[in-house]
């Protein structure tokens, strides 16, 4: 199946996702990529009461990350998971990007900080400053190799960011959505035990299960 009419496909099933939510009142750069950090082996609930945690203190702005107590921190952001690592991954971004102008944050200096990956560095890339660049992750990998698009599940992200980028138009909205949409189908049907008979992909999935 072509990759843009799994795109069509997914959006007439579940609609416009509308990622990535923010908070009035706040910075949407930094809520963005706190937020890609804190959603690391995790769900988005989770991240939710994190970053919940951080406006009730007052401390989701640069100045107050920068300054907090790693231990306050950790406290913090404890329903994210992995806190302890999560709040050296957030005082270590705060202390590479605070103040810089936003063209001079590129992939490459975000892939330098320790704890950014290629996901998280992509998620802040896309959601926090509309660049273009489609954010893999394992539903991705694993939906695209069981549509048959792709030969393994193990396939390299930059391997299938390309093969995405190449096959949809360029157009950050349709990035955003397009990831979005897979999450829900990931979470919803394509998940290790797939649905297959309620999946809206499944006349065209070569392992549909039905
Ligand atoms: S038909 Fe089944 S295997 Fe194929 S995408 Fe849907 S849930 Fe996944």
């Amino acid at each position: 199946m072509q990759i843009k009419e799994t795109y069509k496909k997914l959006l007439d099933h579940f609609g416009f996702q509308k990622w990535w939510p923010v908070h009035t009142g706040t910075d949407r750069f930094l809520e963005v990529s706190i937020g890609a950090i804190l959603t690391q082996n995790t769900n988005w609930k989770n991240v939710e009461k994190a970053i919940e945690n951080l406006i009730k203190d007052d401390v989701l702005s640069w100045d107050k990350l920068e300054s907090i107590d790693l231990e306050k921190l950790k406290e913090l952001i404890k329903p994210a998971g992995f806190y302890n690592q999560k709040a050296v991954y957030i005082k270590n971004f705060v202390k590479a990007v605070k103040g810089l102008p936003k063209e001079r944050i590129t992939r490459d200096l975000l892939l330098s900080i320790k704890g950014i990956g290629e996901e998280t560095a992509d998620s802040i890339l896309l959601y926090g400053l509309d660049r273009p660049y489609f954010v893999v992750d394992a539903y991705t990998k694993r939906i695209f190799y069981r549509l048959g698009i792709t030969k393994t599940e193990n396939i390299s992200y930059k391997k299938l960011q390309k093969i995405i980028q190449q096959n949809i138009p360029k157009d950050i909205n349709i990035y955003k959505e397009f990831h979005a949409l897979l999450v829900e189908l990931g979470k919803n049907y394509c998940r290790k035990r797939p649905l297959c008979i309620k999946c809206p992909l499944n006349n065209s999935c070569k392992k549909n299960l039905k």
